[in-house]
């Protein structure tokens, strides 16, 4: 069969979509670009916001007008899969498959089943061992950067999160397979490995996440090490250290935030208040000004006045990220925010957002420039220039670089050169090779 993946959400996700197509693959599947030429679709959804569960609904309306005109088997699997169940075969009743997130391995199983003609396989069991996925089966889709999983679940409670249902509680990957995964991926070429996991940082397979990462990168040839994402209350003294002193972890730490408000965050479940976040923060040190800090904001939380609002503002100034993702809240099915009454006015929500990413656009910009004529490491992301003749590049510190070569110069794809930064923008910065 041919067989075509659509992705939404998180690099989990991503990831997830590479050893999904690994297991197609091991069966003969041959993978396609676009769903018009496939036999079998799989969707591998995200439901973290209500936004992307009505494009999975949307795109499976889609794929229905297809599947009128030619034999073709349509799958759901992923966060939406493991939170709907059975559900989705009420709402579409052309889904052949619905394969949760803990039960990914027994997609050939499912597919095989479909294929022979039985109607609405499911899967959504709970498989203690689905963070156990053989690596040479994995179908990797860049070869700049190679996906590890270390952890999958959260036992974090956040009051407004679906994961802990979805991903359910968390399961540790041994050092020994990790170590055993990424010195694969450097021998295959890699040089850069992104750490996965819904909690990355309270790895506890056998180390710490700190000497995990010290451990790793004693592995010769690799270059860069990053991971996403972390949670506040595990990131530790320990854990600031390493990502400062170790040059190969890039310097730049994920750390969502989500509000300012001390009260906001008791009610999400974040179990820190906004001095404790700024104490992590402080772990940091001097370090700080080396590394680029980027967070998560969740605006329009219930209950969030307008001062809980200025507290935010107050944090991104204070912390002076310098980058962030930015939602309103988005009331999710099982999660325990549900009993709060969804009272912000979506106006009041839309105008918050709209102030602090306009903020967040300023702090971005004031970053990007004061990095003008510094000499850095950007690894190059393109395989060819762009029209405006600029390859794609990225530093160490996440940010996107436009990359002026010379007129006919070829620039080596995955690999590191070093850049003089000569302008920048409020999303990227310009640069000239050295
Ligand atoms: S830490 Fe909170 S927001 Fe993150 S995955 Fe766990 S429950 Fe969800």
């Amino acid at each position: 069969m041919k067989f075509h993946i659509e992705t939404w959400g998180c690099q989990m996700n991503d990831h997830d979509s590479e050893k999904l197509s690994g297991l197609l693959v091991k069966e003969g599947h041959e993978p396609v670009a676009s769903a018009a030429d496939a036999d079998l679709v799989l969707l591998n959804t995200c439901s973290i916001r209500e936004k992307a569960v009505h494009k999975v609904y949307s795109e499976l309306g889609r794929l229905r007008e297809e599947k009128e005109q030619k034999p073709l088997l349509i799958g759901v699997v992923g966060c939406l899969a493991q939170q709907d169940k059975e559900a989705i075969f009420k709402r579409a009743p052309h889904v052949d498959i619905v394969l949760g997130t803990m039960a990914i391995k027994q997609l050939p199983k499912l597919v095989g089943e479909a294929a022979a003609g039985r109607k609405r396989v499911i899967d959504t069991q709970e498989y203690p061992d689905n963070h156990l996925f053989p690596p040479e089966v994995t179908q990797r889709s860049s070869t700049a950067k190679g996906l590890v999983t270390i952890i999958e679940g959260c036992n974090h409670a956040c009051t407004y999160c679906v994961v802990p249902t979805t991903r359910g509680p968390e399961r540790h990957r041994p050092v020994a397979d990790v170590l055993g995964e990424v010195q694969g991926l450097v021998q295959r070429g890699y040089r850069e490995v992104e750490l996965l996991g819904q909690n990355v940082n309270s790895y506890a397979g056998g180390c710490s996440f700190a000497e995990l990462l010290d451990r790793i990168s004693e592995i010769d040839g690799l270059e860069w090490i990053r991971f996403t994402t972390s949670h506040p209350m595990n990131f530790t003294q320990e854990l600031a250290h390493v990502l400062v002193a170790n040059s190969k972890v890039a310097p730049f730490l994920h750390l969502p935030v989500q509000s300012g408000s001390d009260k906001i965050l008791r009610r999400m479940g974040r179990q820190y208040t906004s001095a404790e976040y700024l104490e992590r923060i402080a772990f940091l040190g001097e370090g700080r000004n080396r590394l680029s800090l980027s967070t998560d904001f969740i605006v329009g939380f219930p209950d969030e006045s307008d001062e809980d609002f200025e507290a935010t503002m107050r944090i991104l100034d204070q912390v002076a990220f310098d980058a962030s993702f930015s939602f309103v809240y988005s009331p999710r099915p099982g999660t325990p925010a549900l009993k709060y009454k969804d009272d912000i006015p979506m106006r009041v929500k839309s105008e918050r957002l709209a102030r602090l990413q306009a903020r967040q656009t300023e702090l971005t910009f004031q970053s990007h420039r004061r990095m003008i004529g510094c000499v850095l490491q950007a690894r190059i992301e393109s395989h060819e220039p762009t029209e405006a003749g600029h390859w794609m590049a990225r530093t160490g510190q996440w940010q996107n670089v436009h990359l002026k070569a010379g007129e006919d110069s070829t620039l080596p794809f995955g690999e590191l050169v070093s850049v003089k930064i000569t302008g920048a923008g409020p999303h990227f910065l310009t640069a000239e090779t050295l």
